[in-house]
């Protein structure tokens, strides 16, 4: 057995979108038509690992609470939801053209964009004024094609948390302080999707609103600040590479806003936003559908709009800090390298792989596999050297390989071998899905 060695040098870009597109985790959006910019596709892999991602979000936000209720809210909604909302007015990044190249660049992001390729005698752009860009992507309802049928793929997926906040009150017979949660698609027409998944034109965000007392808006942003970064904490990223940045400037209504920010290989760069909203979005909704959005504290009588603490995190981006995070090439005692990617079981695409020494042997380990796949995605490979199908579990993120050999026989064992140290114990097979329960779900 050979042990890892300690060092481990920083990860590059290039690297991870290698090992993505490699094994399958995440690639280009029609890649064979030569792609289409900001949008991506996730592979075998990678919908595992994105899936898990979201169930543990749930887990923690939805499942384990009495005072959440949890959505999944048609992503085209009524567009005077973002018009409420001031998406169709305000949701703009301010863009410039080049005048030479044609390029269209965001005007807050002109630090390392390539040089002009248009211009005789200068590299340098020729840009326009900024101009404001909408970001909202729209499209067109019913056969009709005039104002009245524009709609919008949403921008963020909480415009329907507020505009169902009613109902799923009153459906979910709860009482103020109480917050709504959903997983779901986004979509906005970024002006240079970049830096691999983590500007994309169509992602996925996980989004929390919870709905208190004004008075209270403060305490409840400080709770929902600590779980959040708890939470990552849990997926394994290090206190080096996670921090909280509040903001300098706040939007007229907020009260309060931080960033979650990971240190990915291209910088700090925000994960999740965390922000006290006070009342405005049930005050907006309120105004424009005409329908009252207060309630009433039955004990005082008091009548009040709620205010809101929302926590929205990026799942693409989580998934592509979780690999950033966890991808690392080794130099072993014996001279070799390995690729591994330390990723925290509870994300792990594949929880187990289970390998018969010989092919001889596959009759055995498909009966084992068979059992262990009625709880955990378990994977079964009886092809080639063990070295080698080691080292593509290493890489694939597999958390423990399951080897039945010879001795197995005789000894109704097998050898669980653990990814990050490489260490291998002996195990009776009936007592197998117990360590794995025991390794695998501890963060339950
Ligand atoms: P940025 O400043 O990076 O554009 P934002 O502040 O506009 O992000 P929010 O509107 O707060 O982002 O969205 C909440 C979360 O949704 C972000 O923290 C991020 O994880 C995710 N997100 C936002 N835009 C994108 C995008 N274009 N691609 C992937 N994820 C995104």
């Amino acid at each position: 057995m050979s042990a890892p060695a300690t060092e481990r040098s920083p990860v590059r870009m290039d690297e991870i979108v290698s090992l993505c597109a490699r094994r399958g985790f995440i690639f280009q959006s029609g890649e064979i038509y030569g792609g289409i910019n900001g949008f991506w596709d996730y592979g075998p892999l990678g919908v595992e690992l994105k899936n898990n991602l979201k169930a543990f979000w749930w887990q923690r936000m939805v499942r384990e609470r009495d005072d959440v209720e949890g959505i999944d809210s048609a992503i085209i909604t009524h567009p005077r939801t973002w018009e409420a909302s001031g998406h169709v007015a305000n949701f703009s990044d301010p863009m410039v053209d080049c005048r030479a190249c044609k390029k269209r660049f965001r005007a807050d992001q002109l630090e390392g964009i390539p040089p002009c390729d248009a211009r005789e005698g200068s590299s340098q752009h020729d840009f326009t004024e900024p101009r404001a860009f909408n970001l909202m992507l729209s499209t067109q309802i019913g056969a009709s094609q005039d104002a009245s049928s524009i709609a919008y793929l949403r921008a963020e997926t909480c415009g329907s948390i507020f505009t169902d906040f009613r109902r799923v009150r009153e459906a979910g017979r709860q009482k103020i302080p109480f917050g709504i949660a959903q997983i779901g698609k986004a979509f906005r027409n970024e002006i240079n999707p970049r830096n691999f998944t983590f500007r994309s034109r169509e992602f996925e965000q996980a989004e929390l609103e919870f709905f208190c007392h004004p008075s209270e808006s403060a305490k409840w942003f400080e709770h929902w600040k600590a779980l959040r970064l708890k939470f990552h904490r849990d997926l394994g990223f290090r206190e080096d590479q996670l921090r909280v940045i509040p903001h300098t400037t706040l939007a007229h209504y907020a009260r309060a806003a931080v960033d979650i920010e990971f240190l990915f290989p291209f910088g700090w760069q925000e994960i999740e936003g965390i922000h006290d909203r006070g009342s405005f979005d049930l005050t907006q909704h309120a105004e424009f559908s005409g329908k009252d959005m207060s309630v009433t504290i039955e004990e005082t009588k008091e009548r009040f709009v709620p205010a809101v603490v929302e926590t929205s995190v990026g799942v693409d981006r989580t998934a592509l800090a979780i690999l950033c995070n966890g991808y690392a090439e080794e130099k072993l005692e014996d001279g070799e390298t390995r690729s591994v990617l330390r990723l925290a079981p509870v994300v792990a695409p594949i929880k187990a792989a289970v390998l018969p020494l010989s092919k001889k042997l596959s009759e055995k380990t498909e009966r084992i596999a068979a059992d262990l796949r009625r709880r955990w995605n378990v994977f079964h490979d009886d092809a080639g050297n063990i070295g080698r199908r080691y080292r593509r579990q290493d890489e694939a993120g597999t958390p423990f390989c399951v080897t039945y050999d010879f001795d197995s026989e005789s000894d109704a064992s097998v050898t669980v071998r653990e990814r990050d140290s490489m260490a291998q114990d002996r195990i009776a097979i009936d007592a197998l899905r117990g360590y794995l329960e025991e390794r695998l779900e501890g963060w339950r």
